[in-house]
């Protein structure tokens, strides 16, 4: 299975992940390897390789994909306290899934960087 297939199939339910929220546009799903208490990942349903291939006839849907991590960030309860949103963008960003992926991360006190 190729990388870019595994966040397809979990769009499609193909295969397992802990779906925390999906609707017509978006999945939300726990990272399977979380690097903090709460490490979700929020995806486009319809593929976009990375951030660079963001444009203005796509932009509404990162800017759906920031709100919806922010709501998320609300249900977890971890907005108060606080969290960080990544994405990481091809070799040097540390992008290892080539489908355009916020990071949701927090439930402790972050590494500055
Ligand atoms: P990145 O390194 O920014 O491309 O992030 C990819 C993320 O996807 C990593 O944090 C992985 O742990 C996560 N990941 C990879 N495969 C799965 C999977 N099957 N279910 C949930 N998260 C995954």
């Amino acid at each position: 299975m190729n990388t870019k297939n595994i966040f397809q199939k979990i769009i499609k339910k193909k295969i397992s992940a802990e779906i925390i929220y999906q609707d017509k546009k978006i999945t939300a799903f726990n990272d399977i390897s979380p690097r903090a208490p709460i490490h979700i990942i929020i995806i486009p349903n319809n593929f976009i390789k990375n951030i660079n291939y963001i444009d203005k006839k796509n932009l509404n849907i990162l800017s759906y994909m920031m709100y919806k991590s922010i709501k998320i960030a609300k249900n977890k309860k971890i907005h108060k306290s606080g969290y960080r949103i990544v994405i990481n963008c091809n070799k040097n960003g540390g992008q290892t899934i080539p489908y355009l992926h916020i990071h949701l991360l927090g439930g402790k006190k972050l590494q500055n960087f």
